[in-house]
């Protein structure tokens, strides 16, 4: 009996050891750290044998194929043994993706790919189809292939995924963007990681689509180099040679597989970067023959995505709006773009080596008020303190929400939007988020 021995229990590799045992393989878990009561109890119930806290080698270097969770570098010593004696190593939706004949729609790109994943699957659950999410969002996609049929699956896969990946085919692929980031797990060589992004199209033939933003100038200097056979579909913002979908006079336009139309100010996201997550959803709901009715109503009334430019509240005429997931500089800068008034930006957390230089001119536009909100501050008063704008430094986000709140007058914006990671005073950018909103429901 062929051996498949999964590494890494968390939703993907405990996923696809189920997968793996209900296709009669001898299957075996192994986990360098501890694995959580829910992917025990799973394993349990599926008569699964695992180990945490090791690997070991004799149950591990026997195996006929590795299913390889995307958080394990290739340099782990248990990986470079395994790769020495030629052993097959593949991603979770590789493996899942050979038991099912449903249509795939995947999305990668170094922003936005949470954004657009949910996008899409509302869209097409909202048009009555059977469809499933799955990827880095939402329940595993070997787990879905193993205990429920679905006709779609909308995928949101990582460079670490796609790195994994070699004989998938996706029906439509979604390439958002591509700006450095990862760069430690490609040999800090930017080429690793654009090839990484571009194998989400290998494998599709010329009855597939290519979904990709037109402007991006990495994609479009490489989009000739990768071999791509599937029907390319460029979208901008603006109407320009090239593109299928762009905005025109306030309006939506795709015009192809099938023309829609739609007017700007009814898409529910706001944001330039919004705009372009709309417009890979609405192509990918085209192609799928979603009625455009449909496509205008789903655009137009998703609720969009935890801790991305989440609306909170709105208090003593002032909104306060959570974008905790603003890790970086970049989008915090799409998301200062979209403010509609002056803002008071809270920001500030542990620093990646940020260049804060990208958002100095929208800053000097938009804000009336910074508060810096972190352990080690200094960088954030060295940069923007001779903006000469209101300014707090706190260390908690009851006082941080309190501080915004003295500043902003009537009809502006509070945002977080941190530019950092959360993990010198949160757990997570998710932790961070809930306690802003928390403050902001308690003022
Ligand atoms: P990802 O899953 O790729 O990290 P998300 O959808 O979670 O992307 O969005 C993360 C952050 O990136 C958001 O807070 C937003 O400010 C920014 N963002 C979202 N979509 C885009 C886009 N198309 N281009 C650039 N930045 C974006």
């Amino acid at each position: 009996m062929k051996r498949i021995v999964v590494l890494g229990a968390g939703e993907s590799g405990a996923g696809a050891a189920v997968l793996a045992k209900v296709k009669g393989f001898d299957t075996f878990v192994s986990d360098m750290s501890n694995i959580s009561e829910k992917y025990k109890n799973l394993l349990k119930k599926h008569d699964i044998s695992w180990e945490e806290g090791k690997h070991t080698e004799e149950l591990i270097l026997n195996a006929d194929e590795i299913i390889k969770s995307p958080g394990i570098p290739n340099e782990a010593p248990i990986i470079q043994k395994l790769k020495a004696q030629g052993t097959s190593i593949i991603s979770e939706i590789e493996f899942a993706g050979r038991y099912t004949n449903a249509k795939m729609i995947c999305i990668t790109g170094s922003n936005g790919k949470t954004t657009t994943t949910s996008l899409i699957y509302h869209i097409f659950k909202s048009a009555g189809l059977n469809v499933g999410l799955a990827g880095n969002i939402g329940k595993s996609l070997a787990l879905q292939v193993a205990t429920e049929q679905h006709d779609y699956y909308i995928i949101e896969l990582s460079s670490f995924q796609l790195d994994d990946m070699y004989n998938f085919r996706a029906n439509i692929a979604v390439l958002m963007n591509i700006t450095p980031d990862h760069l430690d797990r490609y040999d800090h060589n930017m080429q690793n990681y654009i090839n990484a992004k571009f194998r989400i199209a290998q494998n599709q033939t010329q009855d597939d689509a290519f979904i990709f933003w037109n402007d991006d100038p990495i994609i479009k200097q490489e989009l000739s180099k990768h071999g791509i056979k599937a029907q390319l579909y460029p979208f901008s913002a603006i109407k320009e040679e090239g593109a299928v979908a762009y905005v025109e006079q306030h309006e939506v336009v795709i015009n192809k597989p099938i023309a829609f139309n739609m007017e700007q100010e009814k898409l529910a996201l706001t944001g330039t970067h919004n705009l372009y997550n709309s417009l890979a959803a609405g192509i990918s709901a085209n192609l799928a023959g979603i009625t455009k009715d449909d496509i205008r109503k789903a655009l137009s009334d998703f609720k969009g995505v935890e801790h991305r430019l989440e609306k909170v509240a709105r208090v003593r005429g002032i909104d306060f709006i959570n974008d905790s997931k603003a890790t970086n500089v970049n989008s915090c800068w799409y998301a200062l773009q979209s403010m509609p008034t002056k803002t008071i930006l809270i920001l500030g957390g542990k620093d990646k080596g940020n260049d804060y230089t990208e958002i100095e001119d929208l800053v000097k536009e938009k804000c009336s008020g910074l508060v810096y909100l972190g352990l080690h501050n200094e960088k954030l008063h060295t940069f923007f303190d001779r903006f000469g704008l209101p300014v707090a430094d706190v260390q908690s986000m009851k006082d941080a929400v309190d501080a915004a709140y003295k500043m902003a007058q009537k009809g502006e914006t509070v945002l977080l939007s941190p530019c950092c990671a959360s993990f010198d005073l949160f757990k997570s950018y998710e932790d961070r988020g809930e306690q802003f909103k928390k403050c902001v429901l308690e003022l």
